[in-house]
Parts: structure tokens; C-alpha cells; sequence
């Protein structure tokens, strides 16, 4: 088999949570390109529109599934449906994500918990109602976006610290209950993206500068770095990476 075979996605099938903006809507464009039909999952329906004309562009099926996933019946209800269209999912993609950065005195409950929900429920969810039909067809790949943060302490990122830290504790179990299955599942831990919510989180300069500061590569990461780490983790060519945190961060944890 030919490198460009090993790293391709032609004929697979990828659910992608988060897809109608961001990261997720780059995303989409990256593993359609890379040969993937795309399931594109979000709330937003304007966003997903767009992203349905761009993977159709690129010669991929797109199906849309508009989906609140802080609602507890939603992130099942939501792979049943991609499931019933199209009978099995081969790629995963948790990246839907929120961010409330406030010091932990000053956070409330209510979004504590919609953190907890989006960022740590909703991937467990999905991914426990895809896995058996990669489990029966013995392959499987499972990508949960988690962030730098759950490496090292930010402050305001109490709440998002949680979720994320449990999303790398959620994959390692995965990964010890569908190894065994050929299913591969990894976190990718980005640093600051700007996304929507890299200019909600970081957009004061104030804030941003010293951060930045902090790593060693002297910038943030583009949403496309992120997405074609996360294409590796996707493709045939990472079948022996399991339960591993792929930090794309330009050194920051590392120093
Ligand atoms: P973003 O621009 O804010 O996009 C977030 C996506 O999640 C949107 O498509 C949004 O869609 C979806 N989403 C949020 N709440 C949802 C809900 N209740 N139900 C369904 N979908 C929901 O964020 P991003 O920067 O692309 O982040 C993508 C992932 O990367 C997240 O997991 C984030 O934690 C992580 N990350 C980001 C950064 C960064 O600096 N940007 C750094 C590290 C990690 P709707 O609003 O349409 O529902």
C-alpha cells in the first residue's frame, strides 16, 4: 500500500460534533479532502450549511444533524440518526467544546455543569452508541479534542480543566475497552487556536501576550495544524497510536 493510500480516508465515514465552526468546520473541509463522507453535527444550522456546500464541493456526501448536545438525550439521538442513514460511522471526531473562563469563586453551577456536558458527557455518549458497529466491523478510529489544559493549570479554566482532564482520562479507558476491537482512540490537545472561542478566551491582548509568551514556537496554532494532526490520528498510518494526548501546542507543555 502506497503513503498516500495509508494516510487517505477515501471510502470512510466521519462524524465530526462541533462542525459549524472553528476547528471543526476547517475540519470537515480537511477529511473531505482527505476522501472522507462527512456527518456534521452542531446547533447552528446557518454554519452547517456552509460546511455541507464546502465537503460537497470536494466530492464528499454530507449529512447534517443539528443537535444540542448540553441536552441529555441529544448526543444519542444524534448517532442513532447518523447511524440509521448510514449504517456504520468509521471516524469520530468529539470536538464540540464550550469555555466560561471565570475564576472558580466567581463560576456558577449551571455552567459547570453545561461544560461538563458538552465537553466530557456528550463524547461518551456518541462514542458508546457508534462503537458496537466498529466493533463488529473491527475497525474503528475515535479522536476526542481535549486542550493544553489538561496538562497545565490555567487560571479561569477550572470547569474547562475538569472536562477536558477527564476527556484524556475517558480516552485511556476507551482505548483499554476497544483496542482490543481495532478501534484507535486518542486525544489532540491543542494550545491557543483562533477560533470563536480562541477570540472569546484570548482576544484582550492583555491576555494574549503573555501567553504567548509562554510558547517556545512564539505563536498560536492555526486551526489547519490542528486538523491534519487530527487527519493522522484518523488514517490507517496511526493504527498503533492508542490512548495517547498528541499535544499541538508549539512547545508549551514541553518546557
Ligand atoms: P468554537 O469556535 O467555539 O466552536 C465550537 C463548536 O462546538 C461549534 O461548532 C459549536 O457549534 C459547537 N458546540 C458548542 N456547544 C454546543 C452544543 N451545546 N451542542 C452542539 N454543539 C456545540 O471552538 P473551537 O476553538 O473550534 O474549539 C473546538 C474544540 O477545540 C473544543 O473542544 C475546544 O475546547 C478545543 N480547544 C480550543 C482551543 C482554542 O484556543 N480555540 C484550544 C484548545 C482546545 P454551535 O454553536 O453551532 O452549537
Amino acid at each position: 500500500m502506497s503513503v498516500t493510500d495509508r494516510f487517505s480516508l477515501s471510502g470512510k465515514k466521519a462524524l465530526v460534533t462541533g462542525a459549524s465552526k472553528g476547528i471543526g468546520t476547517e475540519l470537515c473541509s480537511v477529511l473531505a479532502e482527505a476522501g472522507a463522507d462527512i456527518v456534521a453535527l452542531a446547533r447552528d444550522q446557518a454554519g452547517l450549511a456552509e460546511v455541507q456546500k464546502a465537503v460537497e464541493a470536494r466530492g464528499r456526501r454530507c449529512l447534517v444533524i443539528p443537535a444540542d448536545l448540553g441536552q441529555p438525550e441529544a448526543p444519542e439521538r444524534a448517532a442513532r440518526e447518523a447511524l440509521a442513514a448510514w449504517g456504520t460511522i468509521d471516524i469520530l471526531v468529539n470536538n464540540a467544546g464550550v469555555s466560561f473562563p471565570k475564576l472558580m469563586v466567581d463560576q456558577t453551577i449551571a455552567e459547570w455543569d453545561l461544560i461538563q456536558a458538552v465537553n466530557l458527557r456528550a463524547p461518551w455518549l456518541i462514542a458508546r452508541t457508534l462503537v458496537p458497529a466498529m466493533m463488529a466491523q473491527k475497525s474503528g478510529k475515535i479522536v476526542n479534542v481535549s486542550s493544553q489544559t489538561s496538562a497545565v493549570a490555567l487560571t479561569e479554566h477550572g470547569a474547562y480543566a475538569a472536562s477536558k482532564n477527564g476527556l484524556n482520562g475517558l480516552t485511556k479507558v476507551m482505548t483499554a475497552e476497544w483496542a482490543p476491537y481495532n478501534i484507535q482512540c486518542n486525544t489532540v490537545c491543542p494550545t491557543v487556536t483562533m477560533t470563536p472561542m480562541g477570540q472569546q478566551v484570548w482576544g484582550d491582548p492583555a491576555k494574549l501576550g503573555p501567553m504567548v509568551a509562554k510558547i517556545p514556537a512564539g505563536r498560536v496554532a492555526q486551526t489547519v495544524e490542528v486538523c491534519d494532526v487530527i487527519l493522522f490520528l484518523c488514517s490507517q498510518a496511526s493504527d498503533m497510536i492508542n490512548g495517547q494526548d498528541i499535544f499541538v501546542d508549539g512547545g508549551y507543555t514541553a518546557v
